[in-house]
C-alpha cells in the first residue's frame, strides 16, 4: 500500500493547458497501443457534467504522460479523453481494455464526427457485471473504425467514495487480446492453484498436528487468496456478479483480515512472545488486532476510509514484523531466516510490480506478473519455514526421547545391580542365618537340632542309595574334673580343638559332625565296603585325640582321650529307625566307659 502511494505521487505528472484532443495514429504494425502517456484529463469537481456538456462547450483539458492514470484519493470526477485516427484503407476492430478491475463508476463513450455519442458503455465494479459488453474481469469495450475515420473516445471515472484506482488504457488488436487474457488466465490459474494447494496441504497438516502457526498460517493464506481472487476481479466475474456492494465491502475486509492473519502467524511462527522485547510484541499485537477496526467502516459501506485508516496499522505491522524478523536473525533463528527471506521475496514482488507499473521496467508477462511470482514465492517459503520448523521439533523430541531412554537405561542398569546387590547380601545373611540355626556356636559343629531333624532323613538317604553307613558317639572322658582342674574356659578350648581335629579328619561328602551336647559328639560315617573298615577308622579318631596331648591329670592316660560307641548298619536302616540306631550308640558308648574309657565298641546292626 505504501509503495502504491509512493508510486501515485510519482506518476502525478506534469499537467499542461491541452488545445484540441490528442490523436493516436491506429494501423496494423503494433498489436497493442498504450492510450495512458497520450490521454487528456478534466477534473469535474462536483461531478454533475454529462458528455453531452462536455462537447457543447470548451472545456479545460490537460495533458496526462504518465504510464499509468493513478487518480488517488479524490471526490472529484475525472474525465480522460483520446482521439483514434484509423490511418489504413481497412476497417479496424480494436479492444479497449481499461487496465483496472476495481473502478467504481467506469464510463466509456465512443463520439464519432466530433459529436455524434455512439457508444455508451456504463459500467465499473460498483454497477452488476453484466453492464459489461465484453464480459471480462476488466471492462473493456469492441470499437470499430472505419478507413481514415477518426473517432474520439470519452472515459468518465467517478468513485464512490473517494478512492481511484489506476487505470491504464490499451487499445489492442483482437489476436492480441485474446493471446493476452488467456496468457493472463492461465498465469492467474497456476498462481491460484498453487495457493489453494499449499493452503490445502497446510489445512491437512493442521488437522492432524493442531500447530498453531500452521493455523495461523491456513488463515492468512485463505484471507490473502480472498483478497487477490476479489482484487484482480474474480470474485466479482465468477462468484458474485450480481452483488457490486457486497464485493467492494469485501475487498477491505479480506485485506484487514490478511493483514491481521499475517500479525497473527508472524506472533506465532516466530514465537514474538517469548522472543522478543515486550514492546516490540505489543507493538505487533496492536497492529495486528488494529485492523480489525477498518473493517468497521466498509460494513458501512465506506471503502475509502477504511483503506486510508488501514495504511498507517498496516506499515506499522510491516516494519514490527521486519524488526522481529532482524533481530530474531541475529540471534540464529532458522524461523526468521525463513520468514526474512519470504518477506523480501513478496516485497521484492510488490517494488517490481510498481517499476513497471510506472514504466520503469517493460511491461511483458513477467514484469505485470511480479507481484503474483513474489506473493507465491513468499507463501511457499512461510510453507517451507513451518515444515522445517516441524523438522527441527521432530527432531528435538527425538534427541529428548533418546536422552530420556538413555538416561531410563542407566538407571536401570544402576537399579539392577543395587536388586542384585542387595539380594546377594540377603541371600547371604539368610545362608548366614541358616547355618547358625543348625550350627554350634563354640565348636562350629552341626548342632544338636539338626541332628534331631537330619539323622532320619540321612539314614532313609543311604538306605535308599545303598550305601553303607555307620554312626558313632564320642565322648570325652572325665571331662567334669578337667574344668574342675583347669576351669570351664580351658574345657571349652578342649571342646573346640577336639571338633576341630576331628571334622578335619572327616573329608567325605556323607560324613557328618555333630555336637550333642556338653563333650558328647555324633558321627555318621559314609562307609567304604566292607563296613568293617569303619572301625579302624573310629579307632584312628580316638588316636588322634589322644596324640593330640592335651594335659588332663585327672584322666587315667594323662591327656584328654575319648570314648567311643559305634554301630555299623549291615540291615537296611529303613527297618531299623534312627531312634534304634542312637540308643545301641549310646549303649555302647557307656560300655566303652566301663570298660576303662579311651577306647571303641562296635555292634552291627
Ligand atoms: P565320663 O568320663 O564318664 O564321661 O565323665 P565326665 O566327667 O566326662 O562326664 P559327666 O557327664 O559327668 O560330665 C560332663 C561334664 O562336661 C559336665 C560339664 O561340666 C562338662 N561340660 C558340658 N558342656 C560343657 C561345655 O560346653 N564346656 C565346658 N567347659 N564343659 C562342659
Ligand atoms: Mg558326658
Ligand atoms: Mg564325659
Amino acid at each position: 500500500m505504501c509503495i502504491a502511494l509512493l508510486a501515485s505521487v510519482a506518476l502525478t505528472a506534469t499537467l499542461a493547458q491541452a488545445a484540441s484532443t490528442a490523436i493516436v495514429d491506429v494501423d496494423e504494425s503494433s498489436s497493442e497501443l498504450q492510450l495512458t502517456p497520450r490521454l487528456q484529463i478534466f477534473e469535474d469537481l462536483q461531478g454533475r457534467l454529462k458528455l453531452e456538456d462536455l462537447l457543447a462547450k470548451q472545456s479545460a483539458w490537460t495533458e496526462h504522460h504518465a504510464n499509468a492514470l493513478n487518480l488517488g484519493f479524490s471526490k472529484s470526477t475525472w474525465w480522460a479523453r483520446v482521439a483514434l485516427r484509423n490511418v489504413t484503407g481497412k476497417t479496424l476492430v480494436r479492444i479497449l481494455d481499461s487496465g483496472t478491475a476495481l473502478e467504481d463508476f467506469l464510463d466509456f463513450y465512443v463520439v464519432r464526427k466530433g459529436d455524434i455519442i455512439d457508444q455508451r458503455v456504463i459500467t465499473g465494479d460498483r454497477r452488476p457485471f453484466n453492464t459489461r459488453p465484453v464480459l471480462t474481469r476488466v471492462p473493456s469495450l469492441q470499437i470499430q473504425l472505419a478507413p481514415g475515420e477518426q473517432v474520439d473516445i470519452y472515459i468518465r471515472l467517478a468513485t464512490h467514495d473517494g478512492l481511484h484506482e489506476t487505470v491504464n488504457l490499451i487499445l489492442w488488436q483482437q489476436p492480441a487480446y485474446a493471446t493476452h487474457t488467456q496468457t493472463e488466465t492461465l498465469a492467474f490459474g497456476l498462481y491460484y492453484g498453487a495457493l489453494l494447494t499449499v493452503l490445502l496441504y497446510n489445512l491437512f497438516l493442521y488437522a492432524s498436528t493442531r500447530q498453531r502457526a500452521i493455523g495461523a498460517y491456513v488463515a492468512y493464506v485463505s484471507a490473502f487468496l480472498l483478497w487477490s481472487f476479489t482484487f484482480r476481479g474474480y470474485s466479482f466475474q465468477y462468484l458474485w456478479p450480481g452483488s457490486p456492494v457486497f464485493n467492494n465491502q469485501l475487498l477491505p475486509i479480506a485485506a484487514a483480515a490478511c493483514y491481521c492473519m499475517f500479525g497473527i502467524f508472524v506472533m506465532e511462527y516466530l514465537e514474538t512472545s517469548r522472543n522478543l522485547p515486550g514492546w516490540l510484541h505489543r507493538t505487533l499485537l496492536g497492529s495486528t488486532w488494529g485492523n480489525v477496526l477498518f473493517i468497521t467502516p466498509a460494513l458501512f459501506n465506506v471503502y475509502g476510509m477504511s483503506f486510508a485508516a488501514s495504511i498507517p496499522v498496516g506499515v506499522t505491522l510491516m516494519v514490527a514484523s521486519l524488526t522481529a524478523g532482524f533481530m530474531l536473525i541475529k540471534r540464529g533463528s532458522r524461523p526468521a531466516r525463513y520468514f526474512m527471506i519470504a518477506f523480501t521475496l513478496l516485497a521484492l514482488g510488490v517494488m517490481l510490480y510498481y517499476a513497471q507499473l510506472v514504466g520503469a521496467l517493460p511491461s511483458n508477462v513477467i514484469t505485470e506478473n511480479f507481484l503474483q511470482i513474489g506473493s507465491a514465492l513468499e507463501v511457499l517459503l512461510l510453507a517451507f519455514g513451518l515444515a522445517d520448523q516441524m523438522n527441527t521439533l521432530k527432531s528435538d523430541k527425538l534427541r529428548a526421547e533418546r536422552k530420556a531412554l538413555a538416561v531410563q537405561t542407566v538407571l536401570n542398569d544402576e537399579l539392577e545391580a543395587l536388586v542384585q546387590q542387595r539380594t546377594a547380601a540377603l541371600e547371604a545373611a539368610s545362608q548366614r542365618l541358616a547355618d547358625m540355626a543348625i550350627t554350634d556356636e563354640l565348636t562350629s559343629a552341626y548342632n544338636r537340632r539338626h541332628f534331631n531333624t537330619t539323622f532320619d532323613a540321612e539314614m532313609a538317604r543311604h538306605s535308599r542309595h545303598r550305601l553303607p553307613i555307620a554312626f558313632c558317639i564320642l565322648d570325652i572322658d572325665n571331662f567334669k574334673l578337667y574344668n574342675d582342674t583347669y576351669g570351664h574356659q580351658a574345657g571349652d578350648t578342649v571342646l573346640q580343638q577336639v571338633s576341630s581335629a576331628m571334622r578335619s579328619r572327616l573329608r567325605r561328602s556323607g560324613d557328618i559332625f555333630f555336637r550333642l551336647g556338653g563333650e558328647e559328639f555324633g558321627i555318621l560315617l559314609s562307609v567304604e565296603e566292607p563296613l568293617g573298615k569303619a572301625q579302624p577308622f573310629v579307632e584312628s579318631l580316638r588316636d588322634e585325640i589322644e596324640a593330640m596331648g592335651l594335659l588332663h591329670e585327672g584322666n587315667p592316660y594323662g591327656v584328654v582321650t575319648a570314648s567311643f560307641g559305634l554301630v555299623l548298619l549291615t540291615r537296611d536302616a529303613e527297618e531299623i529307625g534312627g531312634h534304634d540306631v542312637y540308643a545301641l550308640a549310646d549303649k555302647l558308648l557307656y560300655q566303652a566307659k566301663h570298660a576303662g574309657r579311651n577306647c571303641v565298641m562296635v555292634q552291627s546292626l
